[in-house]
């Protein structure tokens, strides 16, 4: 799950974000959350090879390629049918899915993954760390457990027609989170897009928070990031920047082609994540 840790006004609400963000998930927002007609997003196009199939509180990606399709999350529950039912109004087929990318295993993003394997016989890739946190009990709720599929690690690659996934693990929100890069085009033009499969401050301890920590700052490391496709949408104002899209007029900028705000976000996480240090030191004492 994502905390919520998007804008940062003063040093009191980022208090307020970090004590929120260790609570379990509130229980009244979670029935808006579950409620597949709260949300329900039309799916959109984003690039020439990339469209939004997720819903309003949670993301889910499907990057085309000339050999099929690849599935990022697959949400959970009712919400599961929100991406198969998008794929298909985007005139796709889920059976095309070949890979599921699930970014982290928490119920959120791997709930319909089994159903991606029984259904669609797409294969789901995950780090090793997280496809252990399946065999434990499940930290926040239950979901139907995939059958062990692909462990990729971190600097491997996938290559699907022409297209390719570049992986990292940034662990921290889960012991495993997998991050990936690959191209997106904007008719035609190419720029390169990075997925962090797990922001949220929402975990405990000393040694998990300097592994964020540590994800972020190898994160900044990585050049020529442009384009921010967070697995929730609000973490990259998804829905703004589609707005934006959607008006946009010849020569103006792809609004998700955006390389400040990805960097300006990295640093506001580990801003955030270093003031979390303070605090899980603090309580360890
Ligand atoms: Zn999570």
């Amino acid at each position: 799950m994502l905390s919520i840790l998007i804008r940062i006004g003063s040093i009191a609400s980022l208090a307020a974000l970090l004590s929120l963000s260790s609570a379990p998930a509130i229980a009244q927002e979670l029935s808006a959350n579950d409620d597949p007609a709260v949300q329900r997003v039309e799916p959109f196009q984003v690039f020439d090879n990339l469209y939004y199939v997720g819903a309003r509180w949670v993301a889910a990606w499907l990057l085309e390629t000339d050999e099929g399709l690849i599935l990022f999350d697959t949400l959970y529950g009712d919400l599961t049918d929100i991406v198969i039912d998008s794929i298909r109004k985007l005139g796709k087929d889920p059976d095309d899915i070949r890979y599921v990318i699930v970014t982290h295993a928490h119920f959120d993003h791997i709930g319909g993954a089994k159903r991606m394997q029984d259904e669609f016989g797409a294969v789901v890739l995950m780090t090793e760390p997280d496809w252990v946190m399946v065999d434990q009990p499940p930290e926040y709720r239950e979901y139907p457990k995939p059958r062990r599929h692909l462990s990729v690690s971190n600097n491997s690659t996938l290559n699907l027609g022409r297209t390719r996934l570049s992986f990292y693990e940034t662990p921290g929100h889960t012991p495993g989170v997998l991050s990936t890069q690959f191209t997106v085009y904007d008719n035609g033009y190419p720029h390169t897009a990075f997925m962090f499969g797990g922001a949220g401050l929402n975990f405990d301890g000393v040694e998990r928070t300097q592994m964020y920590i540590k994800s972020v700052q190898n994160m900044q490391t990585l050049p020529g990031i442009e384009v921010n496709i967070p697995n929730h949408a609000e973490a990259g104002d998804v829905f703004a920047r589609y707005e934006r899209l959607q008006n946009r007029q010849q020569g103006d900028p792809h609004p998700f082609v955006d390389p400040e705000s990805f960097t300006a976000w990295l640093a506001q996480l580990l801003v955030m994540a270093e003031a979390k240090l303070v605090e899980e030191q603090a309580a360890t004492n």
